[in-house]
């Protein structure tokens, strides 16, 4: 599955949370306390500015702590912004630098520059006298935004245990350190345990493509190992003909970390309710879903069966064309195994819909594709792109301004082809938010594609849609820079509609009509639409086995958090769930649960991907009704999805732009409208 990631400094920091008014009008006057020109500087001042802003945030924490005298907005929130601003800022700027920096000198200080950050955000979210001071602050007259900025600073206050009782708040703080040990320990377990399958014939390998059958030649020994590494597993999966050797491969990889890790995923759970419960929480699934779009542990429940039941008719479908190929290698099949999906899916791809990747590529160039995403975005939302003249980290790296009605209301940079030492796949680093007045906001776009030394080199379809994916972060991002509280600027949305925006966006390069504004050939020809027809089918085989399997696992994450982790099964829970979701059963002695990162990453809250699609489906009725390049469509769009930020909470700016509330039937339509035959 696909899921991106998304730098957010300020989010990252658990400092952020609202949103404010949803604005369009554009930045005539912009006061940046401290541009980004730093970039090209010596190590030596970046550290110098990286200490000052250490030096200014923690005078401001101080000053506000030991507050006399009325308590405020003026004197309290006003402070308490800046503190965030330039936080924010710094931690950002840092993010970026230690992943995307030519120099070791600036990594390291960026890397140190990010860990000074964390230990002071941690100091001020258990701080009891500035948390004592926001609490005294009567708002009752404020406006609407300033009461939410202070209602979610009050929250997350309360939700790190601020306000619990000495004793409490030590055995707070020692389950936070054992769990972030419990956390790494995990991931480590899983990553030590590679484990392999040995073959004794390179006639095993038959179907695999032939650079991996060369990287596999037999030993000295004429054994040819197979690893759990997944540029050996995932191939293997996908094109090996020998069914028993998937099978055993599939059973090595599924029990990756067991049973080291069954002990450290069942002390997580207990630890994490044990927090959850000391905060005043029924259980940690209760705690994760509160600041979420999806709000409670109910709606995840119903949320996993609407889309499981919703799947179902076409998982069937799909799942007897697999069938009917799996029995044309074995008549005697009367069901597909987890472990033969992936072969299946592929043969079926191949042989049913013809997509000729080579021919597909050949449509992408580039310096075209880069300029076509500019063209696209600015007739969507009438704005421009013009070249930006300022220090940049890598001469391979461009700086833009977005311009509208002649006013520059944010800037970027694109970081798009791989170098040594630089961040391996692809990004949105916001740099710092818009204030109103104050800042612009400012984006990096990180990503590894074709075009270093030409721009005609050509990239794959599915780089492309990343492409557009990630400069959906960006726009969003740039167009809501016009806040008046930092918190609320950029994409301060809650974690589960994040994606929702970009995951909508991939719908302009599956559209022939769009693509082709992207897609054109050293002759100068656009794609044709039969090709788009025919790769739409192919990417559309599957997801309702997909969504069904998906769903098995959401059931999984919200499942073992929301119950009583003491008398948890875990074997005999994933698997029944399994059972009961998946159209693909548990297969026998292995144990998932030991190696599924996402159960401890995203705790209860795996539905996350699969829910923001759901949401990006129902934002695209709009476009699909009125136009893709409606330019009405495309402003509302802007005005109340991408312009408001976090000033409100994402079910209510979904609202605001469809003129109802959001629902799950526009996903459910494209299920069955798009089933294979
Ligand atoms: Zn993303």
């Amino acid at each position: 599955m696909k899921l991106s990631v998304v730098f957010s400094a300020s989010v990252a920091a658990g400092f952020a949370a609202m949103i404010s008014a949803c604005s369009t009008q554009s930045v005539s006057q912009e006061v940046s306390i401290a541009p980004i020109s730093e970039i090209e500087t010596s190590p030596e001042s970046y550290k110098a500015n990286a200490e000052q802003e250490l030096i200014n945030s923690s005078e401001i924490f101080q000053t506000l702590e030991l507050l006399d005298g009325p308590k405020t907005a003026e004197s309290v929130l006003v402070p308490l912004n800046e503190l965030e601003l330039i936080l924010s800022k710094s931690a950002s700027k840092a993010s970026l630098f230690y992943n995307v920096h030519p120099s070791q000198e600036i990594r390291d200080i960026a890397e140190n520059q990010q860990k000074e950050i964390t230990k002071l955000y941690n100091e001020i979210s258990l701080s009891r006298p500035l948390y004592e001071t926001c609490k005294a602050v009567d708002a009752s007259k404020a406006d609407t935004l300033t009461q939410r900025y202070l209602e979610h600073t009050l929250r997350d206050f309360r939700r790190s245990g601020v306000d619990q009782s000495d004793d409490v708040l030590a055995r707070i703080k020692e389950l936070n350190n054992e769990l972030t040990e419990l956390s790494q320990g995990f991931s480590m377990n899983v990553r030590q345990d590679v484990r392999s399958i040995t073959l004794t014939s390179t006639n095993e390998l038959a179907g695999l493509p032939e650079d991996y059958i060369a990287a596999h030649m037999p030993d000295e020994n004429g054994e040819i190992k197979i690893t759990t590494d997944y540029p050996d597993y995932i191939p293997f999966s996908r094109y090996a003909e020998n069914d028993a050797a998937r099978l055993a491969l599939y059973k090595e990889f599924k029990n990756r970390a067991y049973p080291v890790n069954e002990k450290v995923l069942k002390d997580i759970l207990i630890k994490r309710n044990e927090l959850a419960q000391l905060i005043g929480y029924k259980n940690y699934a209760e705690f994760v879903t509160e600041t979420k779009m999806v709000k409670d542990v109910s709606t995840v429940h119903k949320f996993i069966d609407e889309a499981a039941e919703g799947a179902l008719p076409r998982a069937e479908k799909e799942h007897a064309i697999l069938l009917a190929r799996l029995q044309q290698i074995d008549p005697a099949a009367t069901e597909v195994g987890d472990w033969q999906k992936t072969y299946l899916e592929q043969l079926i791809r191949k042989e049913r819909f013809k997509v000729d990747a080579k021919k597909i590529r050949s449509y992408f160039q580039f310096g075209h594709v880069r300029d076509g995403i500019f063209e696209l975005t600015s007739a969507l939302y009438g704005v421009e792109f013009r070249k930006w003249d300022t220090p940049v980290w890598d001469p391979a790296v461009k700086a833009y301004e977005l311009v509208d009605d002649g006013n520059v209301i944010g800037r970027f940079y694109l970081d798009l082809h791989p170098r040594d030492n630089k961040y391996k796949h692809a990004a949105h680093f916001d740099l710092q938010g818009g204030m109103t007045d104050r800042q612009l906001p400012v984006s990096a776009l990180v990503c590894n594609f074709p075009g270093k030394d030409s721009e005609d080199e050509l990239m794959e379809h599915a780089q492309v849609e990343t492409f557009l994916h990630e400069f959906g972060h960006l726009l969003h991002h740039l167009f809501s820079g016009n806040q008046e509280w930092i918190r609320f600027s950029g994409i301060a949305t809650e974690l589960d509609f994040v994606e929702a925006p970009s995951q909508m966006l991939e719908e302009w390069v599956w559209n022939a009509d769009t693509l082709k504004m992207l897609a054109m050939n050293k002759d100068g020809e656009t794609i044709p639409p039969d090709m788009v027809k025919s790769m739409v089918a192919a990417k559309e085989f599957g997801t309702g086995l997909f969504v069904t399997h998906q769903m098995f696992y959401a059931a999984t994450s919200i499942g073992i958090y929301d119950c009583d982790p003491a008398n948890l099964n875990l074997s005999t829970t994933m698997n029944g769930l399994q059972d009961q979701y998946s159209m693909f059963k548990h297969v026998p002695d292995t144990h998932m649960y030991a190696n599924f990162g996402h159960l401890v990453g995203y705790s209860a809250m795996y539905c996350t991907y699969m829910w923001s699609q759901v949401i990006a489906k129902d934002l695209y009725t709009r476009f699909d009704q009125e136009g893709m390049m409606n330019p009405k469509t495309a402003n509302d769009y802007r005005t109340y999805i991408l312009g408001a930020g976090g000033s409100k909470d994402a079910a209510d700016l979904v609202a605001d732009f469809l003129g109802r509330p959001y629902s799950f039937e526009p996903f459910a339509d494209w299920l069955n409208d798009t089933a294979a035959e």
